[in-house]
């Protein structure tokens, strides 16, 4: 079977209830359609988890994700979201290690790899972000920069953990930016994860994890970054708030 083919919105810090209700009503109003290897993720605010998620109730392959949890099971951390509470209100995803919290909120690899862990505890799917800044990309280093955030974060897992795990690639360069990789460079890097993956897990391992390609992605730009063989969808930010950017990006999915 062909691995999920994911396009995730991650709306950030932005909408108020009634805009974010009005952004759902609209992208439902366009009919998406999925096919069965391919799902629409929203990734909003904590506080509309649970009116989208009522919204989107009964839609095949449509899920709500959170965009980060603690690395602590519970108790005193004022502020923070657990993944147990996530996972009492049946939630699917969560994003993990997204570069503006690696940046904001200092989450390194190893803090991550907890963060991974309670996740996958509480079975909700992480959505792995990754990718290097520009000076990396500039120094040619950016391999093996991603290289070291998968092993440090992922590694520890065993290979049925990884079995149909998802992972985001955003150089943080593409983020907000404007600035999309080429399809090739997209590719480049899919398919130099995926072999990492693949000496790590196996190939048949490997072959199971979607990763997504984030930065920048719009209509105008989604069919040709998701039509390469490595890349399986994007998490996108900017044009996840534009109904009918967001309808036409998870059209624009392999099937
Ligand atoms: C993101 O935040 O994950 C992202 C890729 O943002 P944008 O699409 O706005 O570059």
């Amino acid at each position: 079977m062909m691995r999920k083919q994911i396009a995730a919105a991650n709306w950030k810090m932005n909408l108020n209830l009634l805009q974010a209700e009005e952004l759902v009503k609209a992208i439902v109003a366009t009919g998406v359609s999925l096919k069965e290897n391919q799902q629409a993720v929203f990734a909003v605010p904590f506080p509309y988890i649970i009116p989208v998620k009522q919204m989107l109730d009964g839609k095949n392959n449509i899920y709500v994700a959170a965009q980060d949890c603690s690395a602590k099971n519970n108790g005193a951390y004022t502020g923070q979201v657990s993944a147990e509470m996530l996972q009492s209100i049946g939630l699917k995803y969560v994003i993990i290690g997204h570069s503006e919290r690696r940046e904001y909120n200092f989450e390194n690899n190893a803090a991550l790899a907890e963060k991974i862990n309670i996740a996958l505890d509480h079975h909700l799917q992480p959505i792995f972000c990754c990718g290097e800044s520009l000076p990396t990309r500039e120094a040619g280093e950016q391999n093996g920069y991603v290289e070291t955030q998968l092993k440090e974060s992922l590694f520890h897992l065993s290979a049925e953990q990884m079995k149909n795990f998802v992972i985001a690639y955003e150089p943080i360069w593409a983020i907000g930016t404007g600035k999309t990789a080429s399809s090739d460079q997209a590719q480049e890097m899919h398919a130099h994860i995926r072999s990492v993956l693949a000496a790590q897990y196996g190939e048949d391992v490997a072959a199971t994890i979607s990763i997504l390609y984030g930065g920048s992605v719009k209509a105008a730009n989604a069919v040709e970054i998701f039509g390469q063989p490595d890349v399986d969808g994007g998490l996108v930010g900017g044009a996840s708030l534009v109904a009918t950017e967001f309808a036409a990006i998870i059209d624009g999915l392999k099937s």
